[in-house]
């Protein structure tokens, strides 16, 4: 089983209700997304080839999956030769060693981080800390969750759960004086704590969104140029990159430099793109490691249907449109990997059975799958991954006689007829409302989340014989 901050503490079920109970959060959750949505359709709208585009993205992910040792091969080999070192690592244990003894080999004890996900899987922080290295986070908004003692809530805007005045709230706590909550002085106040930091660090940690085989090069993008100074002035950059990361050529980037920043912030483009290629003499950072991390990545390409998760860019649109998410926001999952993506991609990297109620996190809408820029069809990966889980005894049976009765047209009308018969006096007794709101134990399990609907009093069937013989 892979390791790291992808292993929910609590069912979602029951971190879903402690969640649902902040108003709060759903107010800020709600303004938000309904923003960056907006936004993002208005910029999809803008592109006549979108489909394309998508279909062009699935295309050259599913190839890169499908020979990704060999691609894997190909980018050591022209990253050794421009000058970086490459490292290997398993699981998160051995990825955030790896990065902890080059740390401490520079003898340095903080390092500037500009915002990657693969760092908060493996849990990178905690164990630089536990070495006794600070890691301070650059991003605008993973600095405020940083400062709040907070954990990310959202793939793209980490502290999309907290509104202004909270953001400035934090900000006093910690010393960064901000007189307003206006969005310009706060990032003024970020900014004037975040210069000393660049000017001092000796070491840089990223991530990269990209990583093209056949140069060896990696890819930062962004949109407050943070991360560019993480990756340019420290003299050694450690760069922890998941193995999924790779795209075959320099050419493959155009594609994706279109589908991300419109499906993530919603611009046309994004603000800044890094590119770097090992070292460069006297320009940038003259020591470069790069960490390849799998973590899971494995076991997942292993299964046929569930492998398409490895597709994703981290973009965030499928967080956006997602009902579940919009309501009880990023902590509820409990991994680093929240909304639709999460809860496909935190269980198949955990394994083991861990996270198994995460596939339940969704109405199967479908509108994730609409909106992913890579075409992962996060509801079919849901479906079965539910298929895939382990379920209870009674579960088990109930569903055997379903498919019984479902087998035989007979059956099923005869066991509606039935149903419809043992509801009438609870019908009765609930008035209009056709449904029942409590069931005695065990089908009390349902109704402690949700109404049980009644049979209707009428079928499709029984109703269009009706009609044809009026
Ligand atoms: S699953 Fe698709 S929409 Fe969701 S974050 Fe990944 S690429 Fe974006």
């Amino acid at each position: 089983m892979s390791g790291g901050n992808i292993v929910a503490r609590l069912p979602f079920p029951v971190a879903a209700r402690k969640e649902l109970g902040d108003a709060q959060l759903r107010a800020n959750l709600r303004n938000a997304t309904h923003t960056i949505r907006d936004k993002r359709l208005r910029m999809v709208g803008e592109v006549p080839d979108w489909e394309e585009l998508r279909r062009s993205g699935a295309a050259i992910k599913d190839d890169v999956l499908s020979r990704l040792p060999e691609l894997l091969t190909q980018f050591e080999a022209a990253a050794t030769a421009a000058g970086a070192t490459v490292h290997w690592a398993r699981d998160a244990a051995e990825a955030c060693a790896v990065v902890t003894a080059l740390v401490r080999d520079t003898g340095t004890a903080e390092v500037v981080k500009v915002k990657s996900m693969v760092t908060q899987e493996i849990g990178l922080n905690d164990s630089l800390e536990a070495a006794g290295i600070a890691a301070v986070e650059t991003d605008l908004a993973e600095l405020i969750v940083q400062l709040a003692g907070d954990t990310p809530s959202h793939i793209l805007v980490p502290a999309i759960h907290y509104n202004r005045s909270q953001i400035r709230d934090i900000f006093h706590r910690n010393g960064l004086s901000a007189l307003t909550d206006d969005p310009p002085a706060l990032a003024e106040a970020a900014r004037r704590h975040l210069r000393a930091k660049f000017l001092s660090a000796r070491v840089g940690i990223s991530g990269a969104n990209f990583a093209v085989a056949e140069s060896g090069t990696l890819v930062v993008v962004e949109s407050e140029g943070n991360g560019r100074m993480c990756l340019t002035l420290p003299e050694t950059l450690i760069s922890v990159v998941g193995i999924e990361k790779i795209l075959p050529t320099f050419r493959d980037l155009e594609v994706f430099l279109q589908l991300l920043p419109r499906s993530s912030t919603g611009e046309r483009m994004n603000p800044y793109t890094s590119l770097w290629t090992g070292v460069t003499p006297g320009d940038g950072p003259q020591t470069v490691h790069i960490v390849l991390v799998d973590n899971g990545r494995t076991e997942t390409l292993a299964d046929d249907v569930g492998r398409q998760a490895l597709r994703c860019i981290r973009c965030s649109a499928c967080l956006n449109v997602c009902p579940v998410y919009e309501r009880v926001g990023g902590h509820a999952y409990g991994s680093v990997y929240p909304g639709p993506i999460g809860a496909i991609l935190s269980p198949q990297l955990s394994g083991g059975g861990a996270n198994r109620t995460l596939p339940y996190a969704s109405t199967l809408c479908g509108a994730c799958y609409d909106a992913c820029p890579v075409r992962i069809n996060i509801p079919e990966v849901l479906v079965h991954l539910r298929q895939t889980g382990p379920h209870p005894p009674a579960e088990r049976a109930a569903m055997r006689a379903l498919s019984w009765i479902m087998r035989d047209r007979r059956r099923y009308a005869a066991a509606l007829r039935a149903a419809r018969r043992g509801a009438a006096p609870i019908r009765w007794a609930t008035g209009r409302r056709g449904a029942v709101r409590h069931l005695p134990w065990p089908l009390s399990k349902w109704t402690s989340t949700r109404d049980a609907p009644l049979p209707a009093k009428q079928t499709f069937r029984e109703w269009w014989a009706h009609e044809r013989t009026r």
